[in-house]
This record gives structure tokens, sequence and C-alpha cells, in this order.
């Protein structure tokens, strides 16, 4: 048997190129390159390959053996034979990136459990599973979400912060990072940044990322296949968890369990845990008090809504990124105007971006109005009258029907006058209308409220200082 191992190294490693730019590189990480070539007998084709777990071995016979096995012929010049061995040892350089790539990229974000198992019904009851490695608990980290694609203003600075600590520690700064906050704000962003980073700084660390959502199926799996037990180790063997969304297993009460026993394994060896959701601890309903509990033991780091001047960033740098010419015109009319999300925000960006590519139209404030109109519908929330006397009589602990009476005690005519001088300032309401919200009063009344309101915070320190900070609370 010739058995050089150059030569039969160099062989496989040919095959392997060659899948690897058939299959793509997800699917080559996860499933082609753990595959050790121990012996290829260039005399009769024999070639012995060995496979981390049988789980693999199964899922390579069904999706790929057959073009192992023309590659393979086609190199060797004569039929080549395959012999499976399953071996953890040698595979363990091949799958040491610190980052598990997705094992199937076949599967969707979203999996229905019945999708999920209609996918996998080939997979036979008996076999173990590699549940970290193998089934699709680490997407792949989006290339684009880094921290130097990351603008960080006043609203995410905290939680950006704490996000590259946590990257850039050797140890495990707090535990565990609770990143917070609406959809859209840069949650998963900074995770992935986070994975991106321990990739680059410290290869060796197992980081796993997923969603909470893939966690309870993955979960479910293990329990259909009765292997919790292998479930339970493997996940309590990664340097670095992270989980998406925990939301998600608000409620649903074996998965949280299940999670909170991952958490304290983890915590308690000191691996460090992230997790993100859309509120706080102590916010989010359907998880046991000590699962809510024990979430706040680290750092808890919200995520604000985005202000105008973050907006602006964040569309400077895409429109860079996307090698778009955007007039600053039109950036600020969408940075003041799209307020609700970033995701949105690029959104929008990417409708002018394939208009401006189809039409070979400039990009100027017309055309965008007209590109965007069901977005800036969405998100034109105008300034109500109603809106300011709502916030007013809540900074002055007052109801909104004491300031559109008649009353004329002193703590309640200054919350009047404010409501009235920022509605006049905020909104474009005439005086008589301004009037009309306010108990039906006349355009006078309003402008004698301007007019006390500015002279008062001439002279009256703390009343400028809640004028300003209403009109700053309140302005779009
Ligand atoms: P979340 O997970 O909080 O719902 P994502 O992280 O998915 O939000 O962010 C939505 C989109 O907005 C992503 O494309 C992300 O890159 C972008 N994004 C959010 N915040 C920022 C930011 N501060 N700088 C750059 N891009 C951002
Ligand atoms: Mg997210």
């Amino acid at each position: 048997m010739e058995s050089l191992p150059v030569k039969k190294n160099l062989v496989w490693e040919k095959v392997q190129t060659l899948l690897q730019q058939e299959f793509g590189e997800a699917a080559y990480r996860s499933w082609l390159q753990p595959i050790y070539c121990s012996t290829i007998d260039t005399s009769t084709g024999e070639t012995i390959l060995s496979i981390p777990t049988k789980f693999m071995r199964d899922w390579i016979k069904t999706h790929y053996l057959d073009r192992i096995i023309a590659l393979l012929s086609e190199f060797l010049e004569r039929p080549a034979h395959i012999e499976f061995v399953v071996d953890k040892k040698p595979t363990t350089t091949a799958t040491d990136s610190a980052i598990q790539p997705a094992a199937n990229l076949t599967a969707p974000n979203v999996i229905s459990l019945q999708k999920y198992q209609q996918q996998n019904k080939s997979i036979s009851e008996e076999n173990p599973n590699d549940w970290v490695g193998q089934y699709n608990l680490m997407n792949t980290l989006d290339s684009r979400f880094t921290f130097d694609n990351f603008v960080v203003g006043k609203s995410n600075e905290l939680a950006h912060a704490a996000a590259r600590r946590v990257a850039e520690s050797e140890g495990v700064p707090f535990n565990p990072l609770f990143l917070y906050g609406g959809v859209g704000l840069g949650k998963t962003h900074l995770m992935h940044a986070i994975g991106h980073a321990i990739a680059e700084r410290t290869p060796n660390r197992r980081v796993i990322y997923l969603s909470a959502e893939k966690f309870m199926y993955a979960f479910i799996r293990s329990l259909r296949f009765k292997d919790v037990m292998s479930f339970k180790e493997q996940f309590r063997s990664v340097d670095v968890l992270m989980i998406d969304d925990v939301q998600f297993i608000a409620g649903k009460e074996s998965t949280q369990e299940e999670f909170f026993h991952t958490f304290n394994a983890l915590v308690d060896q000191n691996r460090q845990v992230i997790v993100s959701a859309d509120k706080s601890p102590s916010d989010l309903e359907g998880l046991e008090d000590r699962m809510k509990s024990r979430l706040g033991w680290g750092l808890v780091a919200d995520i604000h809504p985005t202000t105008y001047e973050l907006r602006l960033g964040i569309l400077q740098s895409k429109i860079e990124f996307l090698s778009l010419n955007i007039p600053d015109k039109v950036l600020e009319f969408l940075a003041h105007k799209i307020a609700s999300n970033v995701r949105e925000l690029e959104g929008a960006l990417i409708r002018l971006k394939a208009h401006a590519d189809l039409t070979g139209h400039a990009i100027t404030l017309d055309l965008t109005q007209d590109v965007l109109s069901d977005i800036l519908r969405a998100n034109d929330k105008t300034l109500s009258i109603e809106d300011i006397q709502k916030k007013v009589a809540e900074h002055f602990h007052l109801k909104v029907a004491d300031l559109t009476s008649a009353r004329r005690a002193q703590n309640i005519t200054r919350p009047r006058h404010i409501a009235m001088y920022l509605a006049k300032k905020l909104t474009s309401k005439s005086l008589p209308e301004i009037g009309r919200s306010f108990g039906g009063r006349d355009h006078a009344a309003i402008i004698h409220a301007v007019k006390r309101v500015e002279s008062l915070q001439k002279t009256n320190h703390e009343f400028a200082q809640d004028v300003t900070l209403l009109f700053k609370m309140l302005d779009r």
C-alpha cells in the first residue's frame, strides 16, 4: 500500500479545495474541513476518512459522498472506495476555529419545528448529536457587523463600551453582559462584533452565538433524540456563549430551565455569557424571577432610541460603505424623518440606491420623498397639542384636564402657560387652534402665555430648566 503522507495529503487537499469551491465557505468549514484523511491507497482507490461524530458522518454521507467519490476517482484515475471512521481526535485542529460556523447553510434563520424535523428526517434516531458544532447553533457571523462599522453616539455608548470591554478582556469583566433595547438598534450587530473581535484576538476561545429560538429548537431536538446529556455537556464547555433575543424563551418553561442551568454552569466556571433582549431583565415578562435576577447580576447595558445626530452619523457611514452619492440635505431629511430604528434607515438607503441605479437619476429631495413615500408616511409622527399636554401634565404631576380647565392656581397656570408656549413653538397650529385645544381660550391668551414664559425664563432658573427639558423631550 502506498501511503506516502505527502502524496495522500496533496490529493485530499485538492479534493477539499474543489469541494470548498463547489459548496461554499460555510458548508466547507462546517462539514468538509473537519474530515481527516488518514489513508489513500493510490493503487486500489481505498480511502479512509475520519469524522469526529456519527452524526457528521451520516450528514456527509447523505450530502457530500457522491461528490467526494467522484472527485477522488478523478484524481486517482480509478474508482475510489471510501471507508468512514468516527474518531474525535484528528479533527481537533481542523475545528479549532474560535467561531463555529453555521452547520447547515440551507437552514433559514427562522425555522419552524415541523420544517426542521422534515429537513432532518434522514437522521436516524440512534444518532448521537454534536449539538454545538453540528446543528446550526452558530450562525455565520455577518461580516458587516463589526466594531469598525458601528457608529457610536450617546444612545448606545454604554452598550458599545461594554461590548468592547468583553471582546478585548483577557478574562471575564462582567458576567453576564446583558444588552437590551428596542428593535433595530444594534444589539445583534454588537454581539457579532464581539464574536469577530474575540476570533481575531484569541482564536482558541470557543465562541458560540445563537438566537434563543435556535437554542430552544436544539434543546427540543436533543430531547427527541434522547441525547440531552451531550447537549448539556457541549453547551457547558464553550468559552463564550452569546444568546440573542432571550425574550423568546419567556413562557417556555423547560427551555428556560435548561438555559438557566447552562447559564449557571458557565458563569460558575467563569466563562463569558452575553445575552440580548428587547427589555431589561426585570421587565421581561414570562421569565422566572430567579432567572431575571440572575440575568441582572453582571452589567446591564441598554441601547436607547437613536438621536438625530446618531442617525445622521450612521447614514454618513452607510453611504460611504455603499458608495452612494446623496446630498447632505437629503441625509438630514432622512435622519429627521425616519426616527424609528436603524434597520429602517438602512432600508431607505438601499431602496434609494436601487432606484438611482435602475433609473440613473440623481438622488434629490423630491425623488427621495417620492421613492420613500410609504416609509415616510409610516414615520410621520407629527407632534400634536395633545402630546404636549400629556407630557407637560406628566412632568408637573397634573391631569391634562387641569391644563384645559379654567382654574387659576399658580401650580396650574404655569404649566398651562408652558404647554401653550410649547404648542406655539413646536407645532404649526394657529393661535386660535391652540386656544381651542386649551378649553376654548382665544388667541390673545396664547400670546400672553408665550410672553409670560419668555420673561419668566429670564428670572426663574428652575422654571427655565423645566421649559428647556420639556422642549428637548418633545422636539422631534
Ligand atoms: P437589533 O438586533 O437590536 O434588532 P441589529 O443589530 O440587527 O438590531 O441592527 C439593525 C441594523 O441596523 C443592522 O444592519 C445594523 O448594522 C444597523 N445598526 C444598528 N445600530 C447601528 C450603529 N450604531 N451603527 C451602524 N449600524 C447600526
Ligand atoms: Mg437582533
